[in-house]
């Protein structure tokens, strides 16, 4: 690990950071590993947390050590020079958000592995309401919106052998304390700091996005999770476009299964969706 007031740098060379000092500005936002696991509350989930100024992607490295054998462990970035969405697409991952990967060894059976997913999504959301009092809602299938804007997103990629899961990284992109408005308007992006007229303290949430990550993590699968992940889609009423490798569907989402699928009501007909890309249409909004 690198001590105190050092950061790593993907090409292995820790950087010497001044007392502390960000030069990016806002020294009382710079992320410090003591200082976050000094607050964390988690009782397994990120005691083992590597902190990097730049890296290609979070997710990339949290696989490569996946792969050797780490569970539990956390990376976090300031920034990502590859950061990845679903199918390859990129995230753009600026300094002063919140970039970070979880290495998790569910112990369920790759048919199940939707439930992480249904967890951390919730968690991310739980953590970003309960600490800012925004209200955060989940658009199928990853998505972390706040107002009907793209605050987030989750990216899970899962290694499995045969039926059983061998680990599972959990991505986590949060636009905390950046500005949204270089981004494409189509993207239609918001940043937590946008949303409260300030900037966050990223520390506070990383911290509490782990630990609700943690407890959603322990209690994935159950009615709760599933009923809560349920309460906060802001897909689940509305029209859509999916696109799938299947094809485009457009529908009413009449409901979200206890599989994470959804069910869409198209001319009298209901359909089940597991995966694509969805869109929201206009009309018919629930909230
Ligand atoms: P989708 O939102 O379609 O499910 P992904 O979850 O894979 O897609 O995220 C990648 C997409 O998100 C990109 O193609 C881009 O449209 C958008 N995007 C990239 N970076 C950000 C960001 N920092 N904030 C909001 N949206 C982003």
């Amino acid at each position: 690990m690198a001590s105190r007031n050092q950061r790593r740098s993907t090409d292995g060379e820790a950087q010497a950071m001044s007392s502390g000092h960000d030069p990016r500005g806002n020294d009382s936002d710079s992320l410090d590993e003591e200082r976050i696991l000094s607050g964390l509350e988690t009782r397994w989930l990120g005691r083992d947390l590597l902190l990097f100024d730049r890296i290609v992607s979070t997710n990339e490295l949290a696989s490569s050590l996946a792969r050797k054998g780490s569970r539990g462990s956390v990376i976090l970035a300031e920034s990502q020079t590859g950061g990845r969405g679903r199918l390859s697409r990129s995230w753009e991952s600026p300094p002063g958000g919140i970039w970070m990967s979880l290495i998790l060894e569910p112990d369920i059976p790759l048919a199940l592995a939707y439930q992480i997913n249904m967890a951390v999504c919730l968690a991310a959301c739980r953590a970003i309401s309960s600490l800012l009092g925004l209200k955060a809602g989940i658009k199928w299938p990853n998505d972390i919106l706040i107002g009907g804007r793209k605050v987030g997103g989750i990216l899970m990629e899962i290694q499995a052998n045969g039926e059983r899961l061998e680990y599972a990284v959990v991505g986590v992109g949060i636009n905390a304390n950046i500005d949204p408005s270089p981004f494409p308007g189509e993207w239609m992006a918001t940043s937590l700091s946008q949303e409260m007229g300030s900037s966050i303290c990223r520390t506070a949430l990383i911290q509490r996005i782990l630990l609700e990550m943690e407890r959603a993590y322990e209690s994935m699968g159950s009615e709760e999770i599933y009923d809560e992940w349920r309460q906060r889609s802001v897909t689940l009423g509305r029209m859509v476009r999916i696109s799938a490798r299947s094809g485009e569907v457009v529908g009413e989402v009449v409901d979200l299964a206890r599989d994470g699928a959804l069910m869409l009501r198209i001319n009298g007909d209901l359909m089940r969706v597991l995966e694509g890309d969805c869109i929201h249409l206009r009309g018919l909004e629930r909230k």
